[in-house]
């Protein structure tokens, strides 16, 4: 493409290429058209082949949709459209340039190494059109090649990443959200949303939509239940499914729909509101979680293999088992321990389970079952809200013990144990697994060990009503401690 004709500089319109980022304050990429001072066209282009093996599974998909219609309203508020098309991101990129006279084009950097190539790709054509192509960090806290260790190496252990990232500065104010933004004078085509097909057909999204409310004032409302009622209780509750304890924010932060740095901020001024000085509210679990957030995506930049493969190598010798009717029951949360059951049936109906529950449940999927981890991160893509490269693929290889400052392989969680400590008296078992609902707390974490006259009273009928379960968790483990010995000799 020839360079297009320039107008007065500041004056031709500029592109924000928006993609995890559906959300105009602390918007780096949106501020940097701004500055221009001339039009700001904004643009949306769906093109999951170009996400390489991980386009966007159902439930992001359905989370995208309501998303961009948030947005589209917010654009329209701030006088401008929502540019929405479907097809090769450069080609589509170009049209838009053309249709519009823009000049440059901006856009917040994505870590996924399929959208790091394309990505790169991309700025190269467009400045080899003529254009001003720039890309802004707007996802993590601080940039993944800034943080290193003493050998000038990407860490591997969360602590001292996380004290160093605490060390290079506090992240800064955000910017603020445009308040007018000018249209360009030559409107480009727009499709309406509908045309992506991203929503459910059939609808099975109800459940999902009783669950969330996406979009940016959704974060936000989300985040000011979390500080009133739940950020100074964080350390002690975010461990109880059965509890509101943790902030809910994960599909938001994946969608960028509110960034790390309005949550940090926004954490600073609540902690300064009641006078708590800064030693102790920088070390908040709650702050440090979002430096679990930063390390995941730190790791994939630095080790791009870890979606597919285990960043220890010796894992790529594991004796994993292939049993397709375990995956199933798994997956369908019919494996006959209550708390594996409960998260996966969350997962489906909300899109979401608690952090502590996906802990167990993926532990089950790869120790009790000796399945490979890879197909739960799988089923994980498609049905989270929250499905989110890098913070999947850490979660699983952490808790497969394969991965950068894992859990020990020989750290098995026990459904039953983690059930009566976390979920006490049973209600998060009996909200998703209904056809235990009547069982006394003493039985719900192990219905199998229950007296038949109690089960019988609560309507339980084991191998009809519920599962037996499908593995023993005494025998499991064995089978497990022995095969990481056989990789580990
Ligand atoms: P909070 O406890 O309120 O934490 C605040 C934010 O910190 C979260 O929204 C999230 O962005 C970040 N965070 C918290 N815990 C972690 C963690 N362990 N690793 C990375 N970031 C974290 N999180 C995802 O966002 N997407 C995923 O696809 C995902 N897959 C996971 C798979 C497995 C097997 C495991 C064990 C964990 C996974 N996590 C994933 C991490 C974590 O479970 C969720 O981020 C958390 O449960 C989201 O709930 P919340 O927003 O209430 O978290």
């Amino acid at each position: 493409m020839r360079p297009a004709k320039r107008t007065q500089p500041g004056t031709a319109p500029a592109i924000v290429w928006l993609r995890q980022d559906l959300r105009l304050a602390d918007n780096p990429a949106l501020h940097a058209a701004c500055r221009r001072g001339g039009p700001v066209v904004p643009v949306f282009i769906w093109a999951p082949e170009e996400e390489g093996a991980w386009p966007p599974g159902g439930a992001s998909r359905w989370w995208l949709h309501q998303s961009l219609g948030k947005l589209v309203g917010e654009f329209r508020a701030a006088g401008v459209k929502l540019i929405i098309r479907r097809g090769a991101s450069l080609l589509e990129l170009l049209r838009v340039v053309k249709a519009t006279g823009a000049e440059a084009v901006f856009w917040n950097r994505r870590y996924e190494p399929a959208i790091v190539a394309r990505d790169r790709k991309i700025e190269e054509a467009l400045r080899a059109s003529g254009l001003q192509a720039e890309s802004c960090s707007g996802a993590p806290l601080h940039k993944p090649e800034t943080i290193r260790n003493k050998a000038g190496q990407p860490f591997r252990v969360f602590t001292p990443f996380w004290r160093t990232c605490l060390a290079s500065g506090e992240p800064g104010e955000p910017l603020p959200a445009p308040r007018r933004l000018t249209p360009p004078t030559r409107r480009p085509a727009s499709l309406p949303l509908a045309a992506l097909e991203l929503e459910p057909k059939p609808n099975w999204a109800d459940g999902l939509r009783a669950a969330w409310e996406p979009g940016s004032a959704g974060a936000k409302a989300e985040l000011q239940r979390f500080l009133r009622g739940g950020l100074l209780t964080y350390a002690v509750d975010r461990n109880r499914p059965d509890l509101m304890g943790t902030s809910r924010l994960s599909p938001h932060l994946h969608f960028g729909e509110i960034s790390p740095r309005q949550v940090w901020q926004a954490v600073r001024r609540f902690a300064e509101s009641k006078a708590i000085p800064a030693a102790v509210w920088r070390n908040w679990q709650f702050l440090t979680e979002l430096g679990w957030r930063e390390f995941a995506h730190h790791l994939l930049v630095h080790f791009p293999h870890t979606p597919e493969q285990p960043l220890r190598p010796e894992f790529a010798r594991f004796p994993w088992r292939k049993n397709p009717a375990w995956l199933r029951a798994w997956q369908q949360g019919r494996t006959g321990y209550p708390l594996v059951d409960a998260g996966l049936r969350e997962l489906w109906s909300s899109g979401w389970i608690h952090n502590r529950v996906r802990m167990v449940v993926a532990s089950f999927l790869v120790k009790n079952l000796l399945l490979p981890w890879q197909p739960g991160a799988r089923w994980f893509w498609d049905t989270l809200v929250d499905a989110d490269l890098a913070n999947n693929t850490l979660g699983w290889q952490w808790t497969a013990g394969c991965g950068a400052d894992a859990a020990p392989f020989f750290r098995i969680f026990n459904p039953v144990s983690q059930g009566e400590k976390f979920d006490p008296e049973g209600s998060y078992v009996r909200r998703w697994v209904p056809e235990l609902a009547r069982l006394p707390a003493a039985w719900i974490h192990q219905p199998w060990e229950a007296p038949p006259a109690t089960l019988a009273a609560a309507g339980v009928e084991l191998g009809h009503s519920y599962p037996r379960p499908i593995v023993s968790l005494r025998i499991s483990r064995e089978v497990a401690l022995e095969a990481y010995r056989r990789i580990t000799r």
